[in-house]
């Protein structure tokens, strides 16, 4: 059974594979980390982390904007706007 990221909880996963109270993280790592960096798109990280968690560090976290053509923007995330 998955757990939280941050706290260890466990998590139960729904019939659309993702968690209940909980969020789904995905990455393919970047350039610059020297920790992960999978260089193909069909391989990945994944992390799970409680809804409770999430909103005890909202204030980490922003909400990337992503426009065609143009640069992405991170906006502050406001849980439930
Ligand atoms: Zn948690």
């Amino acid at each position: 059974m998955p757990k939280c990221l941050v706290c260890d909880k466990e998590l139960v996963i729904n019939d659309c594979h993702a968690p209940d109270d909980g969020t789904l993280w995905e990455s393919t790592g970047n350039w610059g980390s020297t920790v992960y960096d999978s260089m193909h798109s069909n391989v990945f990280l994944v992390a799970y982390v409680c809804d409770e968690c999430l909103l005890k560090k909202k204030d980490s976290v922003v909400e990337r904007h992503v426009v065609v053509d143009s640069r992405p923007v991170d906006k502050p995330w406001t849980p439930g706007g």
